[in-house]
């Protein structure tokens, strides 16, 4: 049976791999009910459904530049392993990248997946355009500035149809070095926060939340800007000679090359190379999304718990994005910071993830649409201020639940 990349979520149902746009919308009229998958990368059930599984990487890769519209049209069923080169060949960068370079573009984006940076917003914020099959089999352009219910299609977890290409916005492409420290001392972290997270492009804090000052610091600084690592702030850490996986007891040569050695974007700005296993592979993902504001707060409480955590757990990792508009996006309305749990995959998080939630939701955490939460679908909603809105917008579009998921059936209830 096919499952998730975790092997923790089963598919049963069939699965399509349309090779073309308009046999997308003829499985979609052929279906009363439907859901697109990407690279099926996600922890939570969001794709299960009843419906059959429109695959998208079959679709023509297509990767055009729009230089007018500083934009670029590329498929949806694009893993990022394979839109960064093509956009980089043709003189083109995107903003921000996830950890991992394996994932759907339309996955990714219907998720709010994110990278880091403080002046760097989800994956989903790059989203200019996008074309949708919906559920009457028509193929329909949504776009920023004309569609007024644009802010709603973007992160829409497969609920409003299957996305079959999209515009993102681009800029000429950069170079990144990336520079490790090690020894770094959560203390710091809290007393220093905005300093931290400001001393690159791209900031990442790993920790397992012992009491020792072991956390890892990754700074990937883009050269244009910033050049590389020149020794200091270092926040009373050290930098690493070599390479490290964030994962310290693995083989740093799944990871992006590190070390200050300035290098394209896409094999910088991703922590793991795309031809090696991402992160573990042996894992279960959560993560919580905080007001940046309730950020310090938020890791004071988790590092309450850390004696219950880290025997459970590879590693956490803390990343920072701005504020977006768009509705179901872990960063709408807000800068937001992420705290990641990486776990073994080991029953017994669940027991843990309850004191967890019970301590970051109430400071306004949302639980990443991707990764397991054990949060009610009511209390998912209520993080969301525009959720009614969707739900309106789910309503009008797919009035008989064609794209419904178990998931998106249980919010809509809540
Ligand atoms: C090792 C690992 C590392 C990760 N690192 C990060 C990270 O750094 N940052 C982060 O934020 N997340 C991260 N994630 C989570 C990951 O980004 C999300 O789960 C993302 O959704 C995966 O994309 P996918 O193509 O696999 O989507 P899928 O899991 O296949 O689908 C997810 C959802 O998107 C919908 N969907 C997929 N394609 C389309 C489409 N074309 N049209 C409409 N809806 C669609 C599906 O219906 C489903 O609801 C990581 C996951 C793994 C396994």
């Amino acid at each position: 049976m096919r499952s998730n990349w975790s092997g923790t979520v089963d598919f049963p149902q069939a699965w399509e791999v349309p090779a073309t746009i308009p046999d997308v919308q003829e499985a979609v009229r052929a279906q009363d009910r439907v859901l697109a998958i990407g690279t099926a990368h996600s922890f939570s059930p969001l794709a299960v459904s009843p419906g059959v599984h429109i695959g998208t990487q079959g679709l023509p890769p297509t990767v055009e530049a729009c230089s007018d519209h500083g934009t670029a049209l590329v498929s949806a069923g694009m893993r990022y392993a394979d839109l960064g080169p093509a956009l980089h060949a043709r003189g083109l960068a995107l903003a921000a990248m996830a950890s991992l370079p394996h994932i759907s573009v339309g996955g990714a984006i219907a998720t709010g997946t994110h990278g880091s940076g403080d002046l760097i917003g989800t994956l989903s914020s790059a989203v200019r355009a996008l074309e949708i099959v919906t559920a009457d089999g028509d193929l329909r352009w949504i776009r920023r500035g004309i569609d007024a219910d644009f802010a709603g299609w973007v992160v829409a977890l497969g609920a409003l149809g299957v996305v079959t290409r999209l515009e993102l916005a681009v800029e000429p492409t950069y170079d990144v070095a990336q520079t490790v420290l090690l020894g770094l001392d959560l203390d710091v972290v809290e007393a220093e926060f905005d300093a931290v997270f400001a001393a690159a492009t791209s900031v990442s804090v790993f920790t397992r939340w012992r009491p020792e000052p072991d956390a890892q610091l990754w700074l990937k600084r883009r050269v244009d800007r910033e050049g590389p690592w020149g020794g200091s702030p270092d926040f009373g850490a050290r930098p690493h000679g070599g390479s490290m996986h964030p994962l310290e007891e693995l083989d740093p040569v799944h990871c992006t090359p590190q070390g200050g050695v300035p290098g394209p974007w896409f094999e910088r700005l991703p922590h793991f190379r795309a031809e090696f296993t991402p992160s573990s592979g042996d894992e279960i993902q959560a993560e919580y999304l905080l007001p940046r504001a309730h950020a310090v707060e938020g890791i004071r409480r988790v590092r309450g718990l850390a004696a219950r955590i880290t025997p459970l757990l590879h590693v956490t990792e803390i990343r920072t994005m701005c504020a977006d508009d768009l509705w179901l996006s872990p960063a709408e309305g807000r800068d937001t910071v992420g705290i990641h749990f990486t776990w073994h995959k080991d029953k017994r998080i669940y027991d843990v993830l309850p004191a967890i939630e019970e301590a970051l939701l109430p400071l306004g955490a949302r639980p990443h649409w991707g990764k397991v939460t054990v949060a009610a679908p009511a209390q998912i909603v209520s993080a969301y201020p525009r959720f009614d809105d969707f739900a309106r917008l789910v309503q009008d579009t797919d009035p008989a639940g064609k794209f419904r998921s178990d998931t998106v059936a249980s919010l809509l209830r809540a």
